[in-house]
């Protein structure tokens, strides 16, 4: 049952307990009226009654002294009597008005028929003693049989009186007696009625205001200790604890909405903190592998609910390579045409499973069967697309996360995007320190580098490694009689030989001015004869033309050496050069092997 119900059914009742408590105190007071009505009564009734016996005692007086002493103040003072006595009986004869019960009418009318009796011997008593007859006068008046009509009206108004009594008293009692039930009823229906609006007051303090104060007061001590989990209670009540309760649940919605913020701003920094550590990291990246690594340690951090691969463009086949991958993704392949993603397409995220509806990426799923919530980033620097960050839910979680903004995700990419464009920078430049520039080949810096790992490795394996040593015939002519750029021109067209020998096997270097160094790992000397007839035949067999005239013969000189047939490791270089010397000495246009070594027994 609701509370209003309650109340209102305990209000209608305690009006009632009111009305039926204001009518039994009515009640009572109707008895006591009665009460006092009864004992007015008898007192108008007690009061005709002494009159008539006090004026039957005074005229019988009057007329016994008439007639003893036969004064005539006497016989006027009886008349006096005589004539109240009957306005008194007059009066008397109307006493039922007054309530009289017949039994005390009879009582009274035998009073009053007997005074009258009494009255009329008066009258013949005086008449006799008018007359002069004295002793009749006197025989009336104090005779036996007057006297017992004398006795006769005290008696009757006696028994009158009587009966009166007893009647009032009967009456008082009854009404004394009702007048009680009433008053008790009453006090008994004011006590309920007191007793149930205390249970009311009670129970409308105790649900109405106890109940929620103590509810209040704990939400209130939960929520000054940040406690927002707990749940503020709904009075809807209009009154001071309804305004209670509505303030406190504005109070914990903002409190709720300011812990959402600072932890949403907490998140915040931790999220930058963790991109920005790995910017700096990627800023420290020397080559792609150090960048894989930074990327795949990090990215399941970042987005502990995705897995995902990172792409790199293979700009000389124009194809997406995967480089690494975290977290075991199950989509994309591992290579795929540019074309074949929309976010590289389009050159902004791509996420077709997203807020909007939008086109998969046919490398996600070739077959197009299954329908992957994938993520599509370009890694773009300086408006150069140069790889592709691939993200898709991990597949051994129960339920898809993607905890990461798409904000976070951005600057991501953005950021993996400038370090792959460091990279690409890095590479150039060491690119252009590394080659030369008029021939395309490596320079000799590079050789440096790569002479001793070469060396080394074929010591390691025990494998083969020859060199051939070029140098060109009377180089100085070409410039001298065709010019500078005559020369260069004679320069490209021979690292252009250099490097169709060297594409299957080997690495061709410009040592310096115009001559060349050929380095070919696992050659024998015999292979590396081979090559360097081959190179021999295909520049003598050069006819080139500058400025219309031609360049003439082209020869080169050739010193080969093989490690360890004819040097040892270290020494192979020089033995190859000396070797080309050699040659030139011999008469230019041709190759000189390197001797084969004595091998001692400390050779090698
Ligand atoms: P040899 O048969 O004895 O080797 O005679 P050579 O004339 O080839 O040798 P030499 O050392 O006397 O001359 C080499 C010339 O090559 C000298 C230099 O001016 C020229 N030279 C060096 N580098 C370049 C270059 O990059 N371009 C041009 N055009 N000439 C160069
Ligand atoms: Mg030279
Ligand atoms: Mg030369």
């Amino acid at each position: 049952m609701r509370l209003a119900t309650i109340t209102n059914w305990a209000y209608g009742t305690t009006v009632l307990l009111t009305l039926a408590s204001a009518t039994t105190m009515l009640l009572a007071s109707g008895a006591q009226e009665k009460e006092r009505a009864a004992v007015a009564q008898r007192y108008q009734l007690d009061q005709a009654t002494s009159k008539i016996a006090a004026e039957v005692s005074a005229s019988n007086d009057e007329a016994r002294d008439f007639v003893i002493t036969g004064e005539e103040s006497h016989l006027a003072a009886y008349r006096r009597e005589a004539e109240a006595l009957r306005s008194v009986e007059n009066r008397a004869r109307h006493l039922k008005d007054n309530g009289a019960s017949a039994d005390e009418l009879s009582a009274l009318s035998e009073a009053m028929r007997w005074a009258d009796s009494l009255q009329d011997e008066q009258v013949d008593a005086i008449a006799a003693r008018q007359r002069g007859d004295d002793d009749r006068a006197r025989e009336i008046l104090f005779g036996a049989e007057y006297q017992r009509g004398l006795d006769r009206v005290t008696g009757n108004i006696e028994r009158f009186q009587y009966r009166l009594d007893q009647r009032t008293d009967a009456e008082v009692v009854a009404a004394t007696t009702i007048a009680r039930i009433w008053k008790t009823s009453s006090e008994i229906v004011l006590g309920l009625t007191a007793f149930l609006s205390l249970c009311v007051l009670y129970f409308i303090f105790k649900r109405r205001v106890l109940h929620p104060v103590v509810r209040l007061s704990d939400v209130v001590g939960r929520l000054a200790r940040q406690d927002y989990a707990v749940e503020a209670p709904e009075y809807d009540q209009i009154d001071e604890i309804g305004d209670m309760a509505q303030a406190i649940r504005i109070f914990r919605e903002n409190g709720l909405e300011r812990q959402r913020l600072e932890a949403e701003r907490a998140a915040d920094q931790a999220m930058r903190a963790l991109l920005s550590r790995m910017t700096q990291r990627m800023q420290g990246c020397d080559t792609m592998h150090d960048l894989e690594r930074v990327v795949s340690g990090f990215m399941p951090e970042i987005a502990p609910g995705l897995s995902g691969r990172l792409y790199r463009l293979d700009e000389s086949r124009n194809i997406m390579v995967e480089r690494c991958a975290w977290l075991a993704p199950t989509h994309s392949r591992p290579e795929f045409s540019p074309m074949a993603c929309w976010a590289l397409q389009r050159g902004d995220l791509h996420r077709p499973r997203g807020q909007l509806i939008d086109i998969p990426c046919d490398h996600v799923d070739p077959q197009g069967n299954i329908d992957v919530p994938s993520i599509c980033l370009p890694l773009i620097a300086q408006r150069v697309t140069l790889g592709l960050l691939y993200l898709e839910p991990r597949a051994d979680l129960p339920e898809p996360r993607t905890d990461i903004g798409e904000t976070y995700l951005r600057v991501l990419a953005e950021n993996i995007g400038l370090a792959l464009g460091n990279l690409r920078l890095r590479d150039a430049l060491r690119e252009m320190a590394m080659a030369d520039p008029l021939t395309g080949l490596a320079n000799r810096r590079q050789l440096d580098m790569v002479l001793e790992v070469q060396l080394a490795e074929a010591d390691r394996l025990g494998r083969p490694i020859s060199c051939l040593m070029l140098d060109v015939d009377h180089f100085k002519r070409f410039n001298d009689q065709f010019g500078h750029d005559a020369g260069d021109a004679v320069l490209r067209a021979l690292g252009k030989i250099l490097l169709t020998i060297t594409r299957e096997h080997g690495l061709a270097f410009r040592y310096g001015g115009e001559e060349f160094l050929l380095l070919m790992p696992e050659l024998d000397a015999e292979q590396a004869c081979q090559r360097a007839e081959d190179i021999r035949a295909r520049v003598k067999a050069l006819r080139m033309q500058h400025d219309g005239r031609e360049l003439g013969p082209i020869t080169v000189s050739v010193g080969m050496a093989c490690a360890p047939l004819h040097c040892r490791f270290d020494t192979l270089v020089k033995t190859a050069d000396a070797a080309l010397l050699r040659a030139k000495e011999a008469g230019r246009d041709r190759i000189v092997v390197a001797e084969t070594r004595r091998l001692g027994p400390r050779a090698v």
